[in-house]
């Protein structure tokens, strides 16, 4: 008798979790820094918000459809990187020698797999090219020409450095070097390339699916003017990027170099499941770490019972959701 209700128990559990629906969330971020309404002219707000909508609408297709976390946050990021308004792919700030040197990850949550590229500027979606190194390769990051080779051979679409090269991006590099030159000169405290443009513009999502699976996403050309071979956070497991099913899903947007230090992404969903934290509780304390070591920035955190969680301690941040009860929300500003 024991037996039979336990067999009985046990088919109920598995039936439930092969059934169990969860209603999709999708959350993004396009970078945070001094992003204010005083200064933001009323066409390029709408952009944004418009933007922003549209990448929403694309990852939560794909879930309302059935599909995965991981196929939500990859074709919501590959739209942003398309889009020359963001820091990645398309768009994407410029190092000191005036190339862009791109780096994107990706997690899944359920397995605990990820996939990540840094200092490639050949693969025209490098959160593809991160997707791939997860699910093709024995590895889970690769740089440069080896990457690029790799993104080859898997058949992604390879472009010239040229194509993620806008004029805009070519400005504000030429602006900023000459601020820096002029400084020396006057031998001025020299401000760091985040504080002296004050934006950084990366993109990232973190998805639900309706099967309880969690996915984070992230992709970048990183701080402007940084030095050719730097990397920075976004495509380091553990500090850009960060997905575990018992825990929650986190892309981080800021000064790289301190979510390194903090390791942010890990820390949220360390902190959230060993402390006990709640979502915005574990996201704002690996924030508030960041800004004690001096950096700045954001970041979006989600959980599988659809808690989303949204600090950062810049002016602004370019993010929006569609939570589990449908609400579609784009933010600009704090
Ligand atoms: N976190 C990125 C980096 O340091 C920059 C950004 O968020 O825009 O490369």
């Amino acid at each position: 008798m024991k037996c039979l209700s336990l067999s009985f128990l046990t088919n109920f559990l598995i039936m439930n979790y092969l059934f169990a629906q969860y209603q999709p969330v999708i959350v993004i971020h396009g970078g945070a820094g001094t992003i204010r309404k005083a200064d933001m002219p009323p066409e390029k707000e709408k952009e944004v918000h418009e933007a922003l909508a549209k990448a929403l609408r694309i990852g939560y297709q794909t879930l309302e459809n059935g599909g995965t976390s991981l196929d939500a946050v990859e074709q919501t990021i590959i739209f942003l990187e398309n889009h020359p308004l963001f820091n990645a792919g398309v768009g994407s700030v410029l190092n000191n020698k005036a190339q862009p040197e791109l780096d994107a990850s990706i997690m899944n949550g359920a397995t605990l797999e990820a996939g990540a590229v840094a200092g490639v500027s050949r693969i025209k979606q490098p959160i593809s090219a991160a997707k791939l190194v997860m699910q093709k390769s024995p590895h889970v990051f690769m740089i440069g020409k080896g990457a690029e080779q790799f993104a080859k051979e898997q058949g992604l679409e390879m472009v010239k450095p040229n194509y993620f090269i806008t004029p805009e991006q070519i400005n504000q590099l030429k602006k900023l070097q000459k601020r820096l030159k002029d400084q020396k000169k006057n031998q001025k405290a020299s401000l760091s390339p985040n504080q002296e443009i004050g934006k950084f513009g990366t993109v990232g999502c973190v998805a639900l699916d309706k099967a309880g699976n969690l996915a984070a996403g992230t992709s970048t050309g990183g701080m402007i003017n940084k030095r050719y071979g730097r990397v920075g956070d976004a495509p380091i497991i553990g500090a850009g990027t960060y997905a575990d099913n018992n825990s929650c899903a986190v892309s981080a947007t800021g000064h790289g170099e301190y979510f390194i230090r903090a390791n942010v992404a890990f820390r949220i969903a360390a902190l959230k499941t060993m402390q006990n934290l709640s979502l915005q509780q574990a996201a704002q304390q690996a924030l508030d770490l960041v800004q004690k070591l001096g950096g700045s920035g954001g970041v979006i955190a989600l959980d599988r019972e659809g808690n989303i969680a949204m600090p950062f301690n810049t002016d602004g941040m370019y993010r929006g959701y569609i939570d589990k009860n449908k609400r579609m929300e784009t933010l600009l500003y704090k």
